[in-house]
């Protein structure tokens, strides 16, 4: 595994590699890495010659009163763990190498950014379809892996990437999670031993209302009003939001159909959990 922390030097050994014809694959994350980051670690070992994982916690898609400052970090341990899955290049920039000083150019990827997590956390999306870009543009790699769980960051780099014309292939890879069934997040660590134990109530109440789905619920407000009940009758959580949406343009549903997003947002405490299923609607 090769560290890499300028531009200039991952740009040489890429250019190498392209020459020769090698397919790369790029997991771009924040690092503080669990099984979750490492399922798409795996899988772009499977699909493609060379794996890049970029480690950068990215100033400009969090908010003034967010938590970039305590956001987790633990380069070391995070460097082991990916020696260990036999990557090719890890890449470390510092925010000088990230952000120029004078720094102007932005991506917004209108209406998907504003829905769920984007009416809550304005810029955030802006940040992330911007750095993700930049990534791009520095790893030229011919697939971003990206992961289930952050299902609207896949909506608006999906969007981004086509919009944008970047050559690249962008796949999801499924939600990892606990025994309990709790989404596995960087922002774990943060929970209280209890609001721990009671967090599995999320995936509980979005497997209850996909059984209900099955069953042949269409209604959208029946299911969010499921999910609202089951989380604050069983939890202290307070939910953010809980929407039932088109997957791809993130717009609003009535009726259920096509490919439906269910997803939440909840506050344990200060801690923001995300968490979403799709469903398939076939009639
Ligand atoms: P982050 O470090 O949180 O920016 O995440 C980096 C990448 O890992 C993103 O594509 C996330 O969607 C993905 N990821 C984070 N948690 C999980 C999880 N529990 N299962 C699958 N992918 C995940």
């Amino acid at each position: 595994m090769r560290v890499v922390k300028t531009v200039k030097q991952l740009r040489l050994i890429i250019d190498g590699l392209r020459r020769k014809g090698r397919t790369i694959g790029f997991i771009p994350t924040m690092g503080y890495l669990h099984e979750g980051h490492l399922s798409l670690v795996r899988r772009c070992r499977q699909e493609c010659d060379v794996t890049v994982v970029s480690i950068y916690v990215n100033p400009k898609q969090f908010g003034p009163h967010e938590d970039l400052q305590r956001y987790p970090r633990d380069i070391g341990r995070d460097s082991t763990m990916l020696k260990k899955e036999n990557i090719d290049i890890l890449f470390i920039p510092s925010d000088n190498a990230v952000y120029s000083s004078g720094y102007l150019t932005y991506i917004d990827v209108e209406n998907v950014s504003r829905a769920l997590c984007g009416a809550f956390r304005p810029g955030h999306f802006r940040g992330v379809a911007t750095v993700v870009a930049k990534l791009l543009n520095m790893v030229q790699p011919h697939a971003l892996y990206l992961g289930q769980k952050d299902a609207q960051q896949v909506a608006v780099l999906k969007r981004m990437a086509a919009d944008l014309n970047f050559p690249v292939a962008v796949r999801t890879v499924p939600t990892m999670r606990e025994a309990d069934g709790l989404a596995m997040s960087s922002r774990n660590v943060y929970l209280s031993a209890a609001h721990r134990a009671q967090a599995p109530v999320i995936y509980k109440s979005l497997v209850a209302v996909r059984r209900c789905i099955r069953q042949g619920e269409r209604r959208s407000a029946t299911l969010v009003a499921m999910i609202k009940r089951n989380i604050e009758s069983n939890s202290e959580g307070k939910i953010q939001y809980v929407a039932c949406v088109d997957a791809e343009s993130l717009e609003p549903l009535k009726t259920l159909r096509h490919r439906v997003l269910i997803a939440v947002a909840v506050f344990f405490g200060t801690t923001r959990l995300i968490d979403n299923v799709i469903v398939l609607i076939k009639n």
